[in-house]
């Protein structure tokens, strides 16, 4: 449920917590006053970290805040870093609650060979940098409602801009063309591969043509 980065501070790992209403973020106020927690802190990924929390109140501290959290994705993506949920940022222009939703849901091939980090982008401000993550979702029209899709960012210690693998796609276009490629990622790259990893041992042409080559796996998802 959880994993010590040090002595003293503690990940709610299987968890995100999203926007906070008064009365959810009184009920955060009170869990942290309750467990005697010294600091807290919202990760990049918007989980929450904590410090002082005895490893034996770990489970009562995650109940008792459950109803603020979301359970991160089950189906191999690791993370999703998003933005304008509920439409709350002045400047965006779509709500990316949706599309989070369908990405946790996407059916995927297991297990994925390293960690996927996603990040889905309000408007072409990407303040989320989907195109430092493995998978990247820029909107390319508010109006029609379309996105850009990135695939095999990486902003760690060799960083890399993601490839753009889409243009101008509807939101089912793109949770396809997402899979397809992970479909092709999955199969191909050795365990512990990044994706931008992997994206340097071929050409972006010759990963683009197996993705496309993936046409039948996509019926039937329910995306
Ligand atoms: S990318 Fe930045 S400016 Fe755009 S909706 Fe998200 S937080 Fe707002």
């Amino acid at each position: 449920m959880s994993d010590s980065s040090n002595n003293s501070f503690t990940t709610i790992s299987n968890y995100q917590i999203g926007l906070l209403n008064g009365s959810e973020l009184k009920l955060l106020w009170e869990t942290v006053e309750q467990f005697g927690i010294e600091h807290i802190r919202f990760t990049p990924g918007s989980q929450i970290t904590v410090s002082k929390l005895a490893e034996d109140q770990l489970t009562e501290f995650v109940n008792t805040l459950k109803p603020l959290l979301k359970p991160l994705p089950t189906n191999g993506i690791t993370s999703i870093y998003n933005c304008n949920e509920h439409g709350e940022c002045r400047k965006g222009c779509i709500a990316t609650g949706k599309i989070v939703k369908k990405l946790c849901s996407l059916d995927l091939p297991q297990p994925m060979p390293a960690r996927i980090k996603a990040a889905v982008a309000g408007c072409p401000r990407c303040c989320t940098m989907p195109r430092l993550r493995d998978i990247g979702m820029i909107p390319a029209s508010a109006r029609e409602s379309t996105w850009h899709v990135y695939f095999g960012g990486h902003g760690g210690r060799i960083p890399r801009i993601a490839d753009l693998i889409g243009e101008h796609l509807s939101l089912d276009e793109s949770l396809a063309l997402v899979r397809r490629a992970l479909i092709v990622y999955q199969s191909e790259a050795k365990v512990k591969t990044r994706t931008s990893s992997y994206l340097r041992t071929t050409t972006l042409n010759s990963f683009l043509e197996k993705i496309g080559k993936i046409t039948s796996l996509d019926s039937g998802q329910g995306i």
